[in-house]
């Protein structure tokens, strides 16, 4: 089969509006927010939330084949790509703001992936309707973030009712507060919370609950405030008797002898983690577009065609950032081919997260470096972005658990052989 380059149609559409979406919506209010955290730019999100639906996208919810309108045809599932391409143009736009994007985020791509298809269909279609809506996902503890397999959330469930009873307490959870509180003003979002049935199973006793919003005896605790992505909230939750109804459990309800729970936790990272890594490359994109602007601006063009050795030190530099930034997309690529044709992509996937986590913070720190006290100054942008940049680091896995998992892929050691 030859290898096709060429975007498919619903991809270069995203990014034509994405585009504008970028330089028209965001880049005006990314200082605005920037300076004004944890205020919530509703305008955005509801010009988002109906431009997407006008466009037949509707949300960043994973669709099986692309965009809803389209119809289901012959042609291979594309919806990753779609989204890695939306994300990557929304990032370039402004990555806090992205995040602030009306939608599914890790929420929803947890059902995606561990969900059965009832559940996909009660709890994914509320994305595609009239109201903006959000979901989170909920792993990280103060105990338990790299090594999540730690987690002390406790699901018990109560016979009489039928209910799940969760307990525990939940930290950094990106657009927790959207998703949980905020839903009068939006439609119902939820959370995902991912606790364990069984603490003497370890790995096989977790499981994730959709917990929705308002549910009671769940509480934000906490906004962070944080170096960058400034826009999007990072909430603090615990969760005291949070009851949630039997079949809000995603994957199977009662222990096996084997580690199904914690792998749903991870097929929810192969299919997420090179969405993270296109979020990385977008802000990377809008830094070394601005740097070129400036530097055009100023009188120096890259003159591409010469020798290495016949280029100046910048020119070197914009070159060997160009090549950073599209070999990272070409792994996003590939991973999100992978994820969207149903193939095993855990490699892929890390591989991807890990190079999107290296180029955004190279390529931003590099671009405020030639820039000089442009790059540094509040007056542009570029010191936000490198800011901006560091969390596709630290986020999805970080760049030293990343390549452990890329390590034990590569020489077929399990988790507990190489940590
Ligand atoms: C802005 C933001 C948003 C987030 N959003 C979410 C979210 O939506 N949902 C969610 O569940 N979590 C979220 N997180 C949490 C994030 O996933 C964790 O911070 C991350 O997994 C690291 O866990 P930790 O903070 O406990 O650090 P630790 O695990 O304590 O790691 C600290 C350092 O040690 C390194 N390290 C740890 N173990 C190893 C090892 N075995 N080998 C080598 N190095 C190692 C790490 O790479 C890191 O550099 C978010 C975090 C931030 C900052």
């Amino acid at each position: 089969m030859p290898i096709e380059f060429e975007a498919p149609k619903p991809v270069a559409q995203a990014q034509f509006m994405l585009k504008t979406v970028g330089e028209e919506m965001m880049r005006p209010r990314s200082r605005y927010y920037d300076e004004h955290e944890h205020e919530i730019p509703w305008d955005y999100i509801e010009f988002m939330h109906m431009a997407m639906k006008a466009s037949g996208g509707s949300s960043l919810a994973p669709r099986e084949n692309g965009n809803k309108g389209e119809e289901k045809d012959k042609r291979p599932p594309i919806g990753y790509q779609v989204m890695a391409t939306q994300i990557e143009a929304l990032a370039y736009g402004d990555l806090g703001m992205y995040h602030c994007l009306p939608g599914g985020g890790l929420g929803a791509a947890a059902v995606h992936a561990a969900g059965s298809p009832e559940q996909k269909a009660k709890f994914l279609d509320r994305f595609h309707g009239d109201k903006p809506i959000f979901a989170a996902m909920c792993i990280t503890e103060p105990g338990a973030g790299s090594d999540n397999s730690a987690i002390r959330t406790r699901a018990m469930l109560d016979e009489k009712t039928n209910e799940w009873v969760i307990n525990g307490e939940k930290i950094f959870v990106t657009g927790g507060d959207k998703s949980f509180s905020e839903y009068q003003k939006l439609g119902r979002g939820f959370i995902v919370v991912w606790a364990t049935i069984d603490p003497t199973a370890g790995r096989g006793g977790m499981r994730a609950f959709v917990v929705e919003g308002g549910t009671p005896g769940v509480r934000i605790v906490k906004l962070e405030h944080k170096l960058g992505i400034r826009c999007s909230d990072t909430a603090a939750i615990s969760l005291v008797d949070a009851r949630v109804p039997f079949e809000n459990i995603l994957g199977s309800p009662t222990v096996e002898k084997s580690t199904t729970g914690f792998k749903g936790a991870m097929a929810t990272f192969d299919a997420t983690r090179p969405l993270v890594a296109a979020s990385g490359i977008g802000v990377a994109r809008a830094a070394l577009e601005f740097l070129k602007e400036k530097l055009a601006e100023n009188g120096v063009q890259i003159r591409y065609g010469l020798p290495r050795q016949k280029l100046t030190s910048i020119e070197r530099d914009v070159i060997d950032m160009e090549i950073m930034l599209k070999s990272g997309w070409l792994m996003v690529l590939k991973a999100v081919w992978l994820a969207d044709n149903k193939k095993p992509n855990a490699l892929e996937s890390s591989m991807s997260k890990v190079r999107a986590g290296d180029v955004g913070p190279r390529i931003t720190q590099k671009v405020v470096e030639i820039l000089g006290p442009i790059g540094y100054s509040r007056e542009f942008l570029a010191e936000k972005w490198f800011r901006d940049a560091k969390i596709t680091d630290i986020y999805e896995g970080t760049g030293q658990i990343n390549r452990l998992v890329v390590a034990r892929q590569i020489l077929g050691y399990s988790g507990s052989e190489l940590r």
